[in-house]
């Protein structure tokens, strides 16, 4: 136990929406705990994004508790309270079982398929990914909770994993990517033999399901950090197997340097737009990666004698399924992919009324964008990019209010007044 005196975590640098689960859970007679990014966040000097509190109410009772929360979850049970925009997330303290329950249950890799048997305190610090991850700061009496060691790692910036590193590894591979976006975002370096197990069991990746790595996916690149940690996933070896068309066409020494200049173009440009607070899409992001296959089913269809706009457009459907089977992609970032990559040769019409049409579509940015990151990286496109730079200086893009109609995201709101239809068939 770390007293107040000796650590710079207070209830000024916490959210109030956390600090009032955990007053409410603390006066029902539970004990409630900040811990995991926003104590060490906080202990680092930065700003946490989220708040987790762990406790010892099991997720029903939490649920009892409050009005605005719901359950989730079912290999992993928790509680989210909403609090307007802000989520708190409430875990009941882990244990781990002697022997295979009900509670939980491994698969034949050893990968944890449930885990919802409860524990105390130090038995859910044991539980948790990394020593830094498993402080528990608690409002009650101002002390920071240091079961492993933690405090230390923080001082040397060390990232240790709990435990020992396959066996962790095993329970949940995602925590080998959770190790890479730790190590770029907070400049720690990973303890050698968690990192060597990274190396070595990059492979159990493939055990996770295809709609958590697209939520993991997403972390990692708009961490603020893409750019180390796709170098990161390639040397580690884990690239391979998240994207492994593109791992394939990264090894060609003809297209290697194009492609890899162009994609870490693209993430440099991502870190730029997160570290400005400016919005950022995974579409984006998404088309950059699947580019080099795009190119190459494009460049075979086209081969084939298929024109060049259905050439694309089937190369890039192809591309996308083909992705599918690895880390899933929502549909509606999908269709903004298509429209990214379909873009291209549309903005190959500079004459005639097109281009005043084109800078009105809402897809025009995002695909002007990705042109000059093509050429950035090196493809001659006969200065398409400056002329599309030039055509929007003499041609500024009207305010919304006059936009085009047929651009969607421009669609006159609906009024509210019931409106006499038709019924539909
Ligand atoms: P950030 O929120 O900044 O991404 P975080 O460490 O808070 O970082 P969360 O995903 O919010 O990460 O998880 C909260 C805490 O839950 C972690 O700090 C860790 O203690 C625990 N945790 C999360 N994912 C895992 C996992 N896969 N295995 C073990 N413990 C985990
Ligand atoms: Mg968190």
């Amino acid at each position: 136990m770390i007293p107040r005196d000796q650590h710079v975590v207070s209830r000024k640098l916490i959210s109030p929406n956390a600090l009032k689960v955990i007053s409410r859970l603390n006066s029902s007679g539970y004990d409630a705990f900040l811990v995991g990014g926003g104590v060490r966040d906080i202990l680092l000097g930065g700003h946490p994004k989220d708040f987790d509190i762990a406790t010892n109410a099991h997720p029903e009772q939490v649920h009892a508790l409050f009005r605005n929360s719901r359950l989730i979850g079912r290999r992993f049970k928790l509680v989210h309270i909403l609090f307007g925009r802000e989520i708190i997330e409430v875990a009941t303290f882990r244990g781990g079982a002697p022997e295979e329950s009900k509670h939980q249950q491994q698969s034949d890799q050893g990968m944890l398929i449930r885990d919802n048997v409860y524990g105390t305190l130090e038995d859910d610090a044991l539980r948790r990914d990394f020593t830094v991850n498993a402080l528990y700061y608690s409002p009650r009496d101002f002390a920071v909770y240091d079961f492993l060691g933690a405090m230390d790692d923080i001082r040397k910036q060390n990232l240790r994993l709990i435990g020992a590193p396959e066996t962790r590894y095993r329970e949940d591979p995602v925590r080998m990517l959770r190790a890479l976006r730790f190590k770029a975002k907070l400049g720690f370096s990973i303890e050698q033999k968690a990192e060597q197990a990274i190396r070595d069991h990059a492979e159990l990746i493939e055990n996770v399901a295809a709609a958590r790595l697209f939520d993991e996916m997403v972390k990692l690149f708009v961490s603020g950090a893409g750019t180390e940690i796709f170098e990161d996933l390639v040397s580690f070896g884990l690239f391979d197997y998240l994207f492994p068309a593109v791992a394939y066409t990264l090894q060609n020494d003809q297209m290697k340097s194009f492609y890899r200049g162009f994609i870490i173009a693209g993430l440099k440009n991502t870190d730029t737009r997160v570290k400005a607070d400016k919005p950022v899409t995974p579409a984006f992001l998404y088309a950059v990666l699947l580019w080099p296959e795009v190119e190459r089913f494009w460049h075979q269809h086209m081969n084939e004698g298929i024109p060049e706009f259905p050439a694309l457009q089937q190369a890039g459907q192809k591309a996308i399924q083909e992705q599918l089977a690895f880390i899933s992609i929502p549909k509606r970032f999908s269709l903004m992919m298509k429209e990214i990559w379909e873009f291209q040769i549309r903005l190959k019409k500079t004459r005639g009324r097109s281009p005043q049409q084109l800078v009105q579509h809402k897809r025009f940015r995002a695909a002007y964008d990705f042109l000059l990151l093509r050429e950035l990286a090196g493809q001659d496109l006969d200065g398409l990019g400056d002329w599309w730079t030039e055509f929007q200086k003499k041609h500024p893009a009207p305010p919304p209010s006059e936009r085009h109609q047929n651009d969607p995201d421009n669609k006159p709101k609906r009024s509210r007044r019931p409106r006499n239809r038709k019924p539909r068939n």
